[in-house]
């Protein structure tokens, strides 16, 4: 590319820039997202990066915020409002440190000492007081100028209006984040983007009522102009202010070396979503005052602070298609199929789409432009469609009224206790009739919780069906092994345990063979409890037979609706054919009593994080077994906390907050053991 192209391109990006940042902060209605607008931005520093001809007043290196607007009176800041340069991994804090360090001209011995503050998705405010008074109250502006906000600022609870404190200096601008509460936010999340924009939109109306109508916030966290003020490091002043009555971010700390910068980073990070505001990383401050005038600013940020944010969970992407997947229960669940984006450094190209209602109510149609969210574990799902993208014929997406496995009518049940349809949209067959469904079936057979053949895992349930060797569950125990030996992948060791496997769970209690059935509304628990009333497997099959399915009404947990649901279980005739075949050739165990008086009788126990070797379910019915119990909740209640593989912490405060004995899985299997 010749010069005069790459300027036009250069100047062609600022002017995007520009036109981005009069929508977020004078108007507070962002046009695009953030990371598309930090996209644009890091593209705009790699250009004069690579070409040092190119400069502009308006470029992001040497601006901050926006332009004060013409509704409010424009005054200056004694001390500019600048913005934060920022780091995302743990070498951008090696290197940051570094700097610091040859800056100062201090060996690699010397510690610095931090403050780390979590930093709050808001917008910043600069007060100030004489003599004890608050006068006036500027909005940051472009960093030099900023908006009189004055009569707003005083609607807010948290900003003292008079601090008859000793030593509260004479005249000082304290700066802090004007923001508001996520509950809060719920309540008027239809009229803004997010809960930053929601707090600027408000701070910044003509009218100081309509400030006051919004419950903002304000943390205070640094200064501008000071006369008299006697502190000389950073938690000091964090610590004066809240004895002036300023509000302080209770996650505030002061911190040495990167390693512990790192691990209070990850450790408010699984925080966040337990926090009621937005905060997108930490801050982190050289503590010490003399230090930080040393190090003085660079163009727009000062260069003894970095704000170090959190890796990303959202990100802009297309709708390529929808997919309807078919489930065991014949629930239809659409997925997008989206032009794949990496979020936080994981590729994502499908985001679940939960049910018929949730495209209705946020009317996603294909080729539309979305926003993604991954949040740890779960599923990444839309959060939004960018209306202003949207093509011009696009189409609502109409959900389908037929089950694209079996051709069968959906429907969607009534729910009589809420007397509403239910959201979930199912394939009218329910059975082995369908053919997605009767894999998940099959897949639900084998899996852990009913018959844990072990080997026989989801992938060999697709093969075996494409193959046709399985059509129903009683298939399994009828395989033609020399016919899998000769398939790519199988030798003869392998079909020899694969048929071990197998032979070894035709003895299988009495609780997993009703699990193992699939019926819907017939979780676990659910097969327990009927499995321990009726005792003995044969009185399960006569259910039908003698229209004894009233007895089922006395089990405590067990309803109409899970009693309608077995009823249509044996009207289907496939489910009888399975089970007649099925009680032929296994060997299905009574229902065993639990012992009473076992050797944990009256003790109560939670599980938390994944055991090994041992599901869930089994290790509920070992502790059922020796007469414990299993709660659900952390509370005075409960005896034993026991935790597994990656355990939730918040479990494990809350337990040992009220003294509750934690044990690890070899403990428990050692009380168990221990006496029984
Ligand atoms: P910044 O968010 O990068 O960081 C500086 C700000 O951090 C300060 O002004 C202050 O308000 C805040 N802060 C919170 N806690 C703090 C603490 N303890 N100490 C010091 N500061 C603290 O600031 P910026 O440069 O104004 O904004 C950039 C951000 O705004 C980016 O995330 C960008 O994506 C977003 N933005 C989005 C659009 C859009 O169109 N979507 C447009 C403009 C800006």
């Amino acid at each position: 590319m010749d010069k005069i192209k790459i300027k036009k391109e250069y100047q062609k990006k600022i002017k995007n820039l520009i036109n981005l940042n009069r929508h977020y902060y004078e108007l507070s209605k962002p046009l695009v997202e953030d990371q598309e607008y930090d996209q644009i931005k890091s593209e705009i520093f790699s250009l004069e990066k690579k070409y040092n001809f190119l400069k502009s007043e308006d470029s992001p290196s040497k601006k901050v915020g926006y332009k004060p607007s013409k509704t409010f009176k424009k005054v200056l800041h004694k001390v500019s409002m600048l913005s934060l340069s920022n780091a995302f991994s743990e070498e951008d804090l090696i290197n940051f440190e570094k700097k610091i360090i040859n800056f100062l001209d201090k060996d690699s011995l010397f510690e610095i000492e931090y403050s780390a503050e979590p930093k709050i998705d808001g917008i910043s405010a600069s007060l100030t007081y004489k003599k004890g008074k608050f006068v006036m109250g500027l909005s940051r502006g472009d960093g030099k100028e900023g908006e009189d906000i004055t009569q707003n600022l005083k609607t807010i609870i948290d900003i003292p209006k008079e601090i008859l404190i000793k030593d509260f200096p004479d005249d000082i601008d304290v700066r802090g984040e004007v923001f508001i509460g996520n509950k809060d936010f719920e309540k008027i999340k239809d009229k803004f983007a997010n809960p930053r924009n929601a707090a600027s939109g408000s701070l910044r109306q003509k009218n100081p009522n309509d400030t006051k109508k919004i419950p903002l916030k304000f943390i205070a966290y640094t200064f501008g102009h000071e006369k008299g003020m006697k502190v000389q490091k950073q938690n000091e002043y964090l610590q004066k202010l809240k004895e002036w009555g300023f509000k302080t971010n209770p996650f505030n700390k002061t911190l040495k070396g990167v390693q512990n910068l790192m691990n209070n980073y990850y450790e408010i990070e699984k925080k966040r979503n337990e926090i009621d505001f937005d905060i997108d990383g930490i801050v982190y401050k050289i503590n010490d005052f003399n230090l930080q005038k040393r190090l003085g600013n660079v163009a727009n940020s000062p260069r003894w602070a970095i704000a170090h944010k959190f890796s990303a969970n959202k990100g802009v992407s297309k709708i390529l298609n929808i997919d309807i997947q078919v489930g065991r229960t014949g629930a239809l669940t659409p997925v997008a199929k989206i032009k794949p984006i990496n979020i936080g450094g994981v590729v994502v190209s499908n985001a679940t789409l939960h049910n018929e209602d949730e495209i209705i109510r946020k009317d996603i149609r294909i080729n539309d432009t979305v926003i993604v969210e991954r949040a740890g574990d779960v599923i990444p799902h839309i959060v939004k469609v960018d209306l202003k993208k949207r093509i011009k014929d696009s189409k609502k997406y109409h959900f389908p009224k037929e089950c694209p496995s079996c051709g069968a009518k959906t429907i969607k049940d009534f729910n009589t206790i809420t007397k509403r349809e239910d959201a979930v949209r199912r394939c009218s067959s329910e059975g082995y009739e369908c053919e997605k469904i009767a894999i998940e079936k099959i897949k639900h057979f084998v899996s852990k919780e009913a018959f844990n053949i072990d080997g026989f895992g989801k992938k060999i349930v697709e093969n075996f069906w494409k193959l046709k060797f399985v059509r129903l569950p009683q298939d399994i125990f009828n395989l033609n092994f020399e016919k899998i030996e000769t398939l790519d992948g199988w030798g003869k060791q392998s079909v020899l345990n694969l048929k071990y496997a197998i032979d070894k769970k035709k003895n299988i209690s009495f609780e997993r063979f009703i699990y193992s059935l699939g019926i819907r509304h017939i979780g676990f628990e659910n097969a327990k409890l009927i499995a321990k009333t009726l005792k003995s497997p044969e009185s399960f099959v006569n259910l039908s037979k003698d229209d004894k399915f009233d007895d089922l009404l006395n089990i405590d947990g067990i309803g109409e609706t899970q009693i309608n649901s077995i009823k249509n279980f044996y009207k289907n005739k496939t489910n009888l054919n399975i089970i007649n075949n099925l009680q032929k050739i296994l060997n299905i165990k009574r229902a065993t009593e639990n012992k009473k008086g076992g050797v944990l009788s009256n003790k109560t126990f939670m599980l938390t994080g994944k055991l090994n070797g041992i599901s869930r379910a089994e290790a509920k019915s070992l502790i059922e077994k020796n007469s414990g119990s299993i709660i659900s909740n952390v509370s005075k209640k409960l005896d034993y906390l026991i935790i597994g593989e990656k355990p939730t912490n918040r479990k494990i405060e809350a337990a040992k907050q009220l003294n509750i004995k934690i044990i690890n899985q070899s403990e428990w299997l050692r009380l168990i053991n221990k006496t029984s």
